[in-house]
């Protein structure tokens, strides 16, 4: 079979962070079904994350960390999705918003320092807690109903995040909230610890169930002044390369439900057959379809990467690609598993093949940002200004 990884590795460094992803898979792969089945993220996986040192990979190398790319990024996080998609997607989270943390130096840097030590140290993990019922996607632009109330030198929050990836096996919740009296919108560092903050196990999805994105709920959580790390609107908002974590995600589900539909056309010969389905006209078809849709959305994907890693200076005029990357492909992810089901037959609806997941999972893919008609509407308002 053609290898499908290796044209998109460069040099040595990628082989052996590749070769991280890879072991990394393997252990996803395994805990993948119980994952899935209980809506939970494996605390096995967890360990074996920080075993590898995977959680602070995008660190600067002064900080203990091996200043990731976006090439690299990618590289790691699609083959981890070849594992689980629900790993990749969860831990995609933590290494995309330090990278941001990293580039666009949005915190004080004696905050960045603290927490970047802590990972380092002992690979804490955190994610941001930004969705609510009322707002939807925050990139709507629905102000956070969740407040923060100033209460003597610090804050206390109440209200109800949803979506929260990995929720359960977090350190550290970033929460956005409306800063009453200010006017502002705020983003809260906050401890798992911290007297108030309770997770709520309301994730029963029918696919990505095992980023376990539960809701998170605050109520009376008191916090410090300097756990206001970020204010929203302070510094112009630069294009999110960090992003295309989920672009990445989606095409390694889309990637191993090629494998193994490959795999079950050169293996399956009905009776009827003198040779496997693989050597059947339309089944060739579809194979072909699936390659060449992998290549597009792969070629395109990781040649707007380069182009980010290449120039830092013009990573502006990049908005637009970075979000098309975004569409193109996770849609091509749905046709390519479509077609992986397709291939399965009636086998693949069945939860002893690998098929049935992959195609809960890669829907999931259109309800991350940013969403199509948000990414249309900005391609037709650029072409028509
Ligand atoms: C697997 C998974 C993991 C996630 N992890 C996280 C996480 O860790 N942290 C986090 O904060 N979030 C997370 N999210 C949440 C995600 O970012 C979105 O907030 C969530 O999927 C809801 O998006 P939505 O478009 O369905 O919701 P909504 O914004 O509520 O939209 C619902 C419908 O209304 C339409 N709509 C809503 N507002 C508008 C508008 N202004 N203009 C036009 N149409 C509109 C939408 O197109 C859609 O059809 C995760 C989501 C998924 C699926």
């Amino acid at each position: 079979m053609v290898d499908v990884y290796t044209s998109f590795i460069e040099n040595e460094r990628q082989k052996e962070l590749f070769e991280k992803a890879v072991r990394l898979a393997e252990q996803a792969k395994k805990h993948a079904p119980q994952s899935d089945r209980d809506a939970r993220f494996s605390v096995e996986v967890l360990k074996e994350l920080k075993k590898e040192h995977y959680f602070s990979l995008p660190l600067p190398e002064k900080l203990g960390g091996e200043d990731l790319s976006l090439y690299e990024f990618l590289l790691l996080q699609e083959r981890l999705a070849v594992g689980d998609g629900s790993v990749a997607l969860s831990v995609g989270w933590h290494l995309g918003i330090l990278m941001e943390l990293r580039d666009e130096k949005l915190w004080e840097e004696e905050k960045f320092k603290q927490i970047s030590e802590e990972i380092s140290k002992h690979q804490v993990v955190m994610n941001r807690a930004a969705s609510e019922p009322a707002t939807g996607s925050p990139t709507r632009g629905g102000k956070p109903e969740t407040n923060a109330k100033k209460d003597g030198d610090g804050y206390v929050l109440n209200g109800r995040k949803t979506f929260t990836s990995m929720a359960d096996a977090l350190d550290y919740f970033i929460v956005t909230a409306s800063i009453e009296a200010e006017d502002q919108v705020g983003w809260f560092l906050i401890h798992k610890d911290t007297p108030g903050l309770t997770v709520d196990h309301t994730w029963d999805t029918l696919g990505m169930r095992g980023t376990a994105s539960d809701d998170l709920i605050l109520n009376n959580v008191h916090v410090n002044a300097d756990n206001l790390v970020e204010l929203a609107g302070k510094k112009k908002s630069q294009p999110k390369g960090w992003l295309l974590h989920i672009p990445a995600c989606y095409l390694g589900i889309a990637i191993a439900a090629r494998n193994d539909a490959i795999a079950f056309a050169k293996d399956f010969q009905p009776n009827s057959l003198d040779h496997p389905i693989s050597e059947v006209p339309h089944i060739q078809q579809k194979i072909g379809e699936m390659e060449m849709k992998l290549m597009h959305a792969r070629t395109f994907m990781y040649a707007v990467a380069e182009k980010w890693d290449r120039a830092p200076e013009r990573r502006n005029e990049l908005e637009a690609e970075l979000a098309v990357v975004k569409t193109v492909a996770t849609n091509a992810a749905n046709e390519v598993v479509d077609l992986a089901m397709r291939i399965a037959g009636g086998r693949g609806l069945s939860k002893t093949y690998p098929f049935e997941k992959y195609c809960r999972d890669v829907r999931a893919g259109l309800h991350n940002p940013p969403m199509d008609d948000a990414v249309l509407g900005m391609l037709a308002k650029r072409a028509t200004k």
